[in-house]
């Protein structure tokens, strides 16, 4: 094979590869709304109850996962590169997620939005800004973002989202 061959060859195998990685991406970001959505319509709480910070506001509560769904599907795919390949090279059906983890808690609006600014804040390993909050109640927050790091950590994924 000439120079000028081995040359249009590599270029081929690189852009053949770019289009089996773009293909593996949009399938995952299909996998990924399915398992969303299959989640979602398994998770059952049950009726209202207060907001387990304040106690309060029982008919406005959100039912919170304590390790929310998005990120636990970021965290189902932590894989190496080798295996990252492999992966692409086979399709997004061989890539195994685990079940949903529906530990949940209620909260009123304004803690569940304590809640992911926490975990916003935990990931981005910055102090959350919860000005205004009494300490009482960011104890409460507290034993909640304890419990998410608990399952981040026992996932394996910690520093890989
Ligand atoms: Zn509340
Ligand atoms: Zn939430």
């Amino acid at each position: 094979m000439n120079t000028l061959n081995t040359t249009a060859t590599a270029k081929l195998a690189k852009s053949q590869r770019a289009m089996s990685l773009a293909r593996f991406q949009i399938g995952m970001k299909e996998k990924r709304r399915r398992w969303t959505l299959d989640a979602r319509a398994s998770f059952s709480p049950g009726d209202k109850r207060p907001c387990i910070v304040c106690g309060r506001y029982q008919s406005l509560a959100h039912a919170h996962h304590v390790f929310p769904l998005s990120i636990q599907f970021k965290t189902n795919l932590v894989i190496s590169d080798r295996q990252f390949s492999e992966l692409v090279d086979h399709g997004p059906e061989f890539v195994i997620v685990k079940e949903p983890d529906h530990e949940f808690v209620w909260m009123c609006p304004t803690h569940h939005e304590a809640a992911h600014e926490i975990i916003r804040a935990l990931l981005a390993n910055v102090q959350p800004d919860l000005d205004g909050m009494p300490a009482h109640e960011r104890d409460a927050m507290q034993r909640i973002s304890v419990r998410f790091v608990e399952k981040l950590v026992a996932s394996g994924a910690i520093g890989a989202i």
